[in-house]
């Protein structure tokens, strides 16, 4: 039988706005249909698997099944198709994301999710702006991009703890000791 970790079932029933209406799944399987992830890569992602063990507390075995595919948890766009459609309002959305910050603080993220948000974070864009980009721009008469302020954008994402996750501050910490 799957260890149960009581502390997911407290945290998705306790801690989250409507968690509490996870008891109320019923393995329907309509935030499976609806799921545009699950339609285009079939049973290799299934949000209504992802609640259930969400439900019984059955993290170990999720991050196992994580740690074999990543895909099954950070596929999730967050588009929220699920929830709007979700016949008992269950927060599923929600639900993957607090395992997405689960999973992050367990050490279980692909690497391309740090390095996007470093890049938003030091440039304020996830894609920074290239001369030769700008030049397209200009011949496409689509203008330049607004100018972002990187500093605000950096004060807000540091606000959230990102440097621990990215393993930058004790960098910054030693350059200006
Ligand atoms: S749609 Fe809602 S009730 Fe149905 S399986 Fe998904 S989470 Fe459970
Ligand atoms: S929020 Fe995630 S699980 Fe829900 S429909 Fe969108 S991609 Fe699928």
């Amino acid at each position: 039988m799957p260890k149960i970790d009581f502390n997911v079932k407290r945290d998705v029933l306790d801690l989250m706005i409507g968690g509490e209406k996870i008891s109320y799944c019923y393995q329907c399987g309509i935030c499976n249909d609806v799921c545009p992830v699950s339609q285009r890569w079939g049973s290799r992602y299934n949000p209504r698997d992802t609640v259930l063990f969400s439900a019984l507390g059955y993290k170990e075995t999720l991050f196992l099944a994580i740690k074999r595919d990543p895909f099954i948890l950070w596929g999730c766009t967050a588009c929220e198709t699920c929830d709007e459609k979700c016949p008992s309002e269950i927060p599923i959305t929600e639900i993957i994301c607090y395992l997405k910050n689960a999973a992050v603080a367990a050490g279980l993220t692909p690497e391309f999710y740090p390095e996007s948000a470093r890049t938003i974070r030091d440039n304020g864009m996830a894609i920074p702006v290239q001369p030769a980009i700008n030049k397209r721009r200009e011949k496409l008469g689509i203008g330049l991009p607004p100018n972002i302020p990187v500093d605000e954008v950096k004060a807000i994402m540091e606000a959230t703890g990102i440097n621990k996750v990215l393993g930058k501050k004790e960098e910054k910490e030693e350059g200006t000791a």
